[in-house]
């Protein structure tokens, strides 16, 4: 054997660890994986525009396997048999991986970019996505499961936010999507103690204030834009460390506490009058204050944790909006 030859053989033969490595960690994540969720994922890419990819590799494999039956009348290397056995097992390995995250956001650039920054701080992990990008990246569009027909996604979408182990929410863009998600997942006591809303850094949130009504009194995770990839790193890497499922409320790993989303209420220095800012309480996981245009005298007033307070939505409706 040429050193060339060995040379594949040690390539390919990572490829196959990197993705035994892949599926024992994501067993992990899921406490134990389900037939039924790797079903789903069959289903799932069906649906999706990569469908063309799992017939394309069967078809591949089984040409293999017909010219490795002749392997005697057509002598080819042994090594590109074992490379092209493990590309083909790859492609189906990684498009039925369950995900340890799922992406709700908009298809914007910047959520692409968020979508990129977390896959590559999860070990190695899955995390999937339905967005819809006008210029869409390589790595990007493997993990993505937009369905070809627009109108069936929520038939992926929910029983994913279901089965997944976390739920990332880009808050930053309130499309009309991204509101009904989250409505959906501030409705059900299974779906929000494993979400994780991404804001902007200041904590503003604009989906979030579109479901003033779900979100209420909830003790939900919020991180800022620029902190979100570590913390989602911090809660992966203590789930697959061996300590089994980690609970959220663990405060080693949660460096953000989870504080209910409530209305920021500021007096304003001058008139005395009282003003809503444009934050909600989360701010405070993320910044010690910033300044905001008042409603009531046009100056910029400077706030943090000593003059501001929550209050309930039902109060906080009664006043302007910085
Ligand atoms: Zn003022």
């Amino acid at each position: 054997m040429s050193y060339i030859e060995i040379f594949f053989y040690v390539v390919f033969t990572i490829m196959i660890f990197v993705h035994v490595r892949a599926w024992y960690f994501t067993n992990r994540m899921y406490g134990g994986l389900s037939t039924e969720i790797i079903a789903d994922m069959f289903v799932f890419v069906r649906k999706s525009f990569k469908r063309w990819m799992l017939p394309l590799a069967s078809i591949a494999l089984f040409l293999l396997l017909w010219v490795f039956s002749l392997n005697s009348q057509i002598p080819i290397p042994s090594v590109i048999f074992y490379g092209c056995l493990v590309i083909g097992l790859s492609t189906f390995s990684w498009n039925i991986q369950p995900p340890t995250i799922l992406l709700l956001a908009s298809s914007k650039e910047e959520s692409i970019d968020l979508f990129l920054a977390i896959k590559h701080s999860i070990l190695g992990l899955r995390i999937v996505a339905l967005l819809a990008p006008s210029q869409e990246k390589i790595t990007f569009y493997m993990d993505n499961f937009r369905t070809v027909d627009d109108s069936e996604w929520r038939t992926v979408a929910y029983p994913l936010m279901e089965k997944t182990p976390i739920i990332v929410v880009d808050t930053r863009q309130a499309t009309s999507g991204v509101v009904e998600e989250v409505q959906r997942i501030l409705s059900y006591e299974n779906l929000f103690p494993k979400t994780v809303f991404v804001t902007f850094a200041s904590g503003y949130a604009p989906v979030l204030d579109k479901v003033t009504n779900k979100a209420i009194g909830k003790s939900i995770i919020t991180v800022g834009d620029n902190e979100a990839s570590d913390l989602l790193h911090k809660l992966v890497k203590s789930r697959i460390s061996g300590r089994g499922i980690v609970d959220y409320d663990e405060k080693q790993v949660m460096k953000f506490e989870r504080n209910p989303y409530l209305p920021l209420l500021m007096d304003c220095p001058i008139t005395g009058k009282t003003f809503r800012l444009s934050l909600n309480s989360s701010v405070w996981e993320v910044s010690s204050g910033g300044t905001a245009k008042c409603p009531i005298c046009g100056d910029t007033h400077e706030f943090n944790r000593s003059n501001t307070r929550s209050a309930p939505f039902a109060e906080a409706q009664n006043f302007p909006y910085a």
